[in-house]
């Protein structure tokens, strides 16, 4: 939807409006930053509204985790409501259709789908004996105290057809005959989500309705709800579906911690590189630029570029995590200041229960950098560095590949000699360790590998001088004397 169908001057109110009945599910969050985007590429009001009206499947802990889930992921709100503390509103809005004759009561015992969210069609579109009730049997049957439903009288053989422009999918039209005489209120006196949703949105003064795309068949109930109010509707865009490898709806009871917020926070994702991931399912900027942070998305961001075909969010039951995040995140821990790096990483390595102090992770970060996608990754990657004895490795592996036990044991005699007083800083390292190369008539390689291996504990590891100097002396030369009595046990 172009910011051109806002009047002149005037600026766009949008809300995301979670339900607080599990964690913070990705599309939620998906749907949270695209509103995001919206309001702030136009300068507009971003509002977080709790549709918190459902007390049976409300959870405190579902709000905890949704407050959460968006704290960690940056992004502001501008405004913020509950609407549990609305109902008086919701309720008054109902009177009022009422009062209009757009809603009648039905007595029947509650029904099944009574707040029917999914938008599917429910067994019946209208009860007649019910939408037929003469006003006074009503009135009377109400007074006594008889328990009601009041459902949105939608007009009925009248040929009406209800349209809107969706920003993403464009023209949508429905036979209003075909819509369900829907709830109003639950038989418990509760504002149903179609109800409390439109009260708000008008209230609220929404101008533009963002959200995922199952709620697009509700739009139409929600027209009629706009009309009945006296509202002018907002503009609606939905976001496409995001789904799992198999083209099945990402559901949390199917697919299970692969759809929590959490669950990428947990594994050491940032909060930019997931939020750049969630923004390219469903949507491109023109350039295809996949790195991007989030204030260049914002200026970038429109709806017209948004996709209408489902966004297939990938992983296995081995992979959890999509190729593209994964890549995504080690681009943005590439991009980031080694102090901001070094306190992102900070909790993960104190939760691997290393002890670390704030100067030694800063000068471990930098030599870990490339070697990390996931923050997570951190603890493996740099264990070497904090643990006092390094986990157990094969002594073969101090042997370099053209080499013997002889000479990986007279490399490690040789640098054990030199390391003793030499000066612990990468120049002096390397220096020193290039000069006892040529010593003992070796090449770089042959020389560094079982030095590398005796002091990481593997031959995969960060540059070396920059390691030894992070260890220091006393660590390397330790180590280098165990390595020298593990090669004794090769025969
Ligand atoms: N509470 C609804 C949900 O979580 C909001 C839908 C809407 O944006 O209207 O799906």
């Amino acid at each position: 939807m172009p910011a051109e169908s806002l009047s002149h001057g005037e600026k766009p109110r949008v809300r995301f409006a979670p339900s607080p009945t599990g964690f913070l599910h990705v599309g939620s969050a998906r749907t949270f930053i695209f509103n995001w985007l919206f309001a702030r590429h136009n300068h507009g009001t971003m509002v977080l509204r709790l549709d918190d009206t459902d007390v049976e499947r409300n959870t405190d802990a579902s709000v905890q985790s949704i407050f959460e889930g968006l704290r960690w992921l940056g992004l502001d709100w501008d405004e913020e409501y509950k609407q549990s503390e609305r109902l008086d509103l919701h309720r008054k809005a109902a009177e009022a259709i009422f009062a209009k004759g757009l809603a009648y009561r039905d007595f029947t015992p509650a029904h099944a789908g009574d707040d029917n969210q999914s938008g599917s069609q429910g067994a019946w579109l209208f009860n007649p004996g019910m939408r037929e009730l003469s006003r006074e049997e009503s009135d009377r049957r109400a007074a006594a105290g008889e328990p009601f439903a009041l459902r949105y009288r939608v007009p009925r053989g009248t040929d009406r057809t209800l349209r809107f422009k969706d920003g993403v999918y464009g023209e949508q039209s429905k036979l209003a005959d075909e819509v369900e005489d829907f709830a109003l209120l639950r038989s418990d006196g509760m504002p149903t989500y179609h109800l409390a949703s439109c009260v708000d949105d008008a209230d609220l003064r929404i101008s533009h309705i963002i959200r995922g795309q199952d709620h697009l068949t509700n739009t139409f109930k929600h027209l009629l709800i706009f009309e009945g109010l006296g509202a002018p509707a907002p503009q609606f865009a939905h976001l496409p579906l995001l789904v799992a490898p198999d083209g099945t709806k990402l559901s949390k009871r199917k697919h299970g911690p692969v759809v929590s917020v959490t669950t990428y926070r947990d594994a050491g994702f940032l909060p930019q590189a997931f939020t750049n991931f969630l923004c390219l399912l469903g949507w491109s900027p023109k350039n295809d630029r996949e790195f991007l942070p989030v204030d260049e998305i914002k200026d970038l961001f429109t709806l017209e570029n948004v996709n209408r075909a489902n966004a297939v969010v990938n992983f296995t039951e081995e992979d959890p995590f999509d190729a593209k995040a994964v890549w995504l995140n080690a681009e943005h821990l590439r991009a980031l200041p080694i102090d901001e790096l070094s306190a992102r990483l900070t909790p993960f390595l104190v939760e691997a229960g290393f002890q670390a102090a704030p100067e030694k992770i800063a000068a471990v970060t930098p030599l870990i950098r490339e070697r990390i996608r996931l923050l997570r990754e951190a603890a493996s990657a740099a264990d070497f560095f904090f643990l006092e004895k390094l986990p157990e490795y094969d002594p073969k592996e101090l042997v370099p590949q053209k080499g013997d036990a002889a000479l990986a044991r007279r490399v490690l005699q040789h640098a054990e000699q030199v390391l003793a007083t030499t000066t612990f800083d990468h120049a002096s390292l390397e220096a020193t360790m290039r000069e006892a190369a040529a010593t003992l008539g070796l090449k770089a390689g042959p020389m560094f590998q079982p030095i590398r291996v005796a002091v990481c504990g593997r031959k995969n590891a960060p540059p070396l001088f920059e390691t030894m100097a992070v260890l220091g002396r006393e660590v390397c030369l330790e180590r280098i004397q165990e390595a020298v009595s593990k090669l004794d046990t090769l025969a």
